[in-house]
């Protein structure tokens, strides 16, 4: 079996592809430590990263539920930060190093439990990520025209589960709630000119539904203040530049922060003084077709239906206060109440994690899995790394230190003779006849290379860097063609 899914690899040079070949066969059964990971995003590459580099003896087999790798790299992140997607390069490098096997179209919990990984492997990395979204717990969060931001997300970005989202873009107000740089990212595809986007791989559904949108205005709505607002300046600043589109600001908001600035981390500092000069410059000037603003100091109450008591036609804010300063300022509402008038809600108040085997602990009030320094608590062998070891925050650069720190915990445990390598584990040969037997085919990475190439190939034809493939079937079909 392994020799089989191990020729389905291209050779580029035969000499290489032998030796290349043997060493695989002789390590993947060999006596060195076999680790697993699950999910195949950027903690799971990370990870696997490290603990390549760090023995030459190791074997790193990932396991990805979807048949396609790079998680919130290819369904998170913009369409139009194409920059950031550049860390799949080193992603493939580490899916096509000889001592790696990625293990696609597996769905850890389901197809194998995470009992039998750790049976077959010295150690198994839980790196799946934060698949569900914090809910608002509000009324009227079930109408039409209420999305949360990740399936808003997953919809452009071409996720199989959010393919049919159908948001109907037909008002012209959206309120999205949270300040976060998700929430910046989705008011900056609502807004940006067809043109721009156009040349990105957003799919193609979400241009077309964006081309009959007649939104005209975006309201970011935060809980706490200017000085709490949770996204960078990067984001700010691309919002600020959007051709045709004025930022709507209260200069209310900023009236009383200038003295808190000169106290202020730089960042922060430099965050408030250009939100502050936005206010200056642009408040009063309204010739652009669209806008945007933030408005602070707002939680939701309820969201508010139209005539015929199913699609939004509003949202009822909370106004809050400030108690405290700084980072630690609590938002305690006031009593008094706003209505806005929009045709969408969307919800970006964040991510988290769900529970993915009965044998994992799992900490339901943080939703992540309980670890200390990524030892999973109570479990030995038991790893994890990125969101759902930390929650769901920070960028790809703070996941990929988490990761490496993981990895450096389960090559000290390996060291100390705390996980016990004197036991030769089957790896991936005994899980890859398990999967046979419940009849689940994996999706090995130069399948999935096959796929990345036709989605390349579809996208050049319209002059985009790529056109994803919507479907798992779709992606199977190429895969294994
Ligand atoms: P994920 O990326 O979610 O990867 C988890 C993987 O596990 C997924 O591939 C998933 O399919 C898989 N999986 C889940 N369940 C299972 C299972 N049961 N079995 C097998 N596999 C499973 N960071 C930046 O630096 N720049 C940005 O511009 C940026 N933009 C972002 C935009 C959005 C909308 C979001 C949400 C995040 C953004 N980030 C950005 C943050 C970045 O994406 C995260 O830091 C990073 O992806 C977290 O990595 P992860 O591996 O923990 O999770």
């Amino acid at each position: 079996l392994l020799l089989c899914s191990v020729m389905k690899r291209v050779p580029r040079d035969r000499t290489l592809f032998v030796s290349s070949l043997a060493r695989r066969l002789s390590s993947a059964s060999g006596p060195g430590p076999k680790v697993c990971i699950v999910g195949g995003g950027p903690a799971g590459f990370y990870t696997a990263q490290h603990l390549l580099k760090a023995r030459d003896d190791m074997v790193v087999d990932v396991y990805e539920r979807l048949p396609v790798p790079f998680g919130l790299v290819r369904f998170g992140v913009a369409p139009d930060h194409p920059e950031v997607k550049n860390v799949i390069n080193t992603f493939t490098q580490t899916a096509q190093h000889e001592r790696c096997y990625f293990y696609g179209n597996v769905n850890v919990g389901t197809d194998v439990s995470v009992e039998e990984l750790r049976k077959a492997y010295h150690a198994v990395v839980l790196s799946y990520g934060a698949e569900a979204n914090r809910s608002m717990r509000v009324s009227g969060e079930g109408l039409a025209g209420v999305f949360s931001a990740r399936d808003f997300v997953g919809w452009y970005n071409g996720l199989p589960s959010n393919k049919e989202l159908q948001p109907h873009l037909n008002c012209e107000t959206v309120v999205i709630l949270g300040q976060g740089n998700v929430a910046l990212d989705v008011a900056r595809i609502l807004l940006s000119p067809l043109d721009l986007l156009k040349k990105t791989d957003i799919t193609q559904h979400a241009l077309d539904t964006l081309a009959a949108s007649r939104v005209r205005r975006v309201l970011i709505v935060g809980r706490r203040g200017p000085l709490q607002i949770a996204c960078t300046i990067k984001e700010v600043r691309e919002m600020i530049n959007l051709p045709d589109t004025a930022a709507d600001m209260l200069p209310a908001d900023f009236e009383s922060i200038s003295e808190a600035l000169k106290d202020l981390p730089r960042p922060r500092k430099r965050l408030t003084e250009l939100m502050m000069k936005t206010v200056k410059t642009e408040s009063g000037q309204h010739k652009a077709n669209k806008s945007w603003g933030f408005r602070f100091l707002r939680s939701p109450l309820e969201v508010l239906p139209g005539p015929d008591g199913k699609r939004v036609a509003g949202i009822r804010l909370a106004v809050n206060k400030l108690e405290g300063s700084g980072e630690d300022a609590k938002a305690v509402p006031t009593g008094q109440t706003e209505d806005l008038e929009c045709g969408m809600v969307i919800s970006s108040i964040g991510y988290k994690s769900l529970p993915i085997d009965p044998c994992v602990p799992f900490d339901p009030r943080s939703a992540i899995v309980p670890n200390n320094m990524g030892r999973v608590k109570d479990t030995a062998g038991l790893y994890c790394s990125g969101w759902v070891k930390r929650g769901p925050t920070g960028v790809i650069a703070t996941t990929m230190n988490d990761s490496f720190d993981t990895a450096r915990m389960l090559l000290k445990d390996m060291d100390s003779g705390m996980l016990n390598l004197s036991v030769n584990k089957p790896g991936g040969q005994e899980i890859t006849a398990l999967l046979k037997e419940r009849g689940v085919r994996a999706v090995s990475f130069p399948e999935w290379e096959k796929i990345n190439l036709e989605e390349v190939r579809r996208g050049t034809a319209v002059g985009k860097p790529r056109e994803k493939f919507l479907d798992v079937k779709d992606m199977l079909a190429v895969a294994w063609s």
